[in-house]
């Protein structure tokens, strides 16, 4: 036998011998049974309850198991609360969280019991082409939270798979005051700057936001950290636009449809944007979007598209504006935007303007659907 195969033969007995141990241990380790826990479901459009769920628990030596300790509801989770078509199995719902990791699987290198962790919206490797280049929402191993089979993060615990590329580490204890802040790195934080890195922000320029939701502050507070000179938002209720100013907004136009179109270019001297950052999703606010980008902007859009074509394509070609965008990689934002958040440039938690318990989170959703709050952050 080459020594090369014999070094094969050698090492997986000993990997078969090890894994045998470690099995042993777990059925040996008490808290392996999971945690019982409660958690959101929904079941149909307005149907959203908190209820007893199946225990969070390690399957995977790559897991760790994360109990919340602050979690919110997003944008994002209107759009089924209002479509939602009734379904008895239900959906787990929630994928923005802050938790305290409680055990490990035997793989896992990066995070340890004990530490306190925040998960961004999809979980990957970290290690396959795509999260080496920085877009782990495409991880060729990776996911969503919540639906019918993962734990969502409105719920007491989540068993999280590839812990070691999806967790990062805080240096904070669990009721810090930059919490929210840090909870925003996890979606819309992360969300506003992938909106402000693919419409292409530059120092000195002109950026428009789309939409004064949670994500669209956000937004302004990427384009004034990158630089734009003037940034123009999109929007019509007065508390969030008065928060859009705080966040370095320059000017706000509040008309709607071609109106909004006009008064962005009387804003810019008739050329329009270099970079509009789209964050709602709706047909008429792309068709805004793109009607207030100049010849050679960017639009990028985070909103989801709520529609299957992308409107004025003829005029957008012979503009030559680019459309780009899309889930953003909140995971490789995080190390970016951590310091800021960390040091106090910027303060994106201002956007939570309503906290309640688990048990509130339905009031909660009902609040965000009629514009009652920008965004619920959720306590444990
Ligand atoms: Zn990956």
């Amino acid at each position: 036998m080459p020594a090369s195969a014999l070094d094969c033969a050698v090492t997986s007995a000993l990997r078969s011998n090890r894994d045998g141990h470690e099995r042993l241990f777990f059925t040996l380790k008490p808290h392996l049974k999971g945690i019982t826990m409660r958690a959101t479901v929904m079941y149909a459009a307005h149907d959203v309850r908190v209820q007893n769920v199946p225990d969070a628990r390690i399957l995977d030596p790559t897991d760790a198991l994360v109990r919340v300790t602050r979690a919110c509801i997003c944008g994002s989770d209107l759009w089924p609360y209002n479509s939602m078509e009734p379904n008895t199995d239900g959906r787990r719902m929630g994928h923005e969280f802050v938790g305290r990791v409680e055990d490990v699987g035997s793989e896992v290198r990066t995070v340890k019991k004990g530490d306190l962790v925040m998960a961004p919206f999809a979980w990957s490797d970290g290690t396959c082409e795509f999260c080496q280049m920085g877009l782990q929402t495409s991880c060729i191993h990776g996911g969503f939270w919540g639906g019918t089979k993962l734990d969502g993060g409105q719920g007491e615990a989540v068993r999280v798979p590839l812990a070691d590329g999806t967790l990062v580490a805080l240096p904070v204890g669990e009721d810090h005051a930059l919490m929210p802040s840090l909870l925003t790195l996890t979606d819309v934080m992360g969300t506003g700057h992938h909106a402000a890195r693919a419409a292409r922000v530059a120092p000195g320029k002109i950026a428009a936001v789309v939409g004064d939701g949670a994500v669209g502050l956000c937004g302004v507070i990427a384009a004034r950290r990158l630089g734009a000179a003037q940034i123009i938002i999109l929007g019509r209720h007065p508390d969030r636009i008065a928060l859009a100013r705080e966040f370095g907004a320059t000017d706000v136009v509040s008309e709607r449809g071609e109106a909004a179109v006009e008064r962005v270019r009387e804003l810019t001297g008739g050329l329009g944007a270099h970079s509009v950052l789209e964050c709602v999703g709706h047909g008429a606010s792309m068709l805004t979007a793109v009607g207030i980008a100049r010849a050679g902007g960017a639009v990028g859009r985070v909103g989801v598209p709520q529609e299957e074509t992308i409107p004025q394509s003829v005029p957008v070609f012979f503009r030559n504006v680019t459309i780009a965008g899309g889930p953003a990689p909140v995971r490789a934002y995080m190390s970016e935007l951590l310091p800021d958040v960390l040091e106090g440039r910027i303060q994106p938690g201002r956007v939570f303007d309503r906290v309640t318990e688990l048990d509130g989170v339905p009031g909660g959703y009902r609040a965000m659907n009629e514009r009652e709050a920008i965004k619920v952050m959720i306590r444990f």
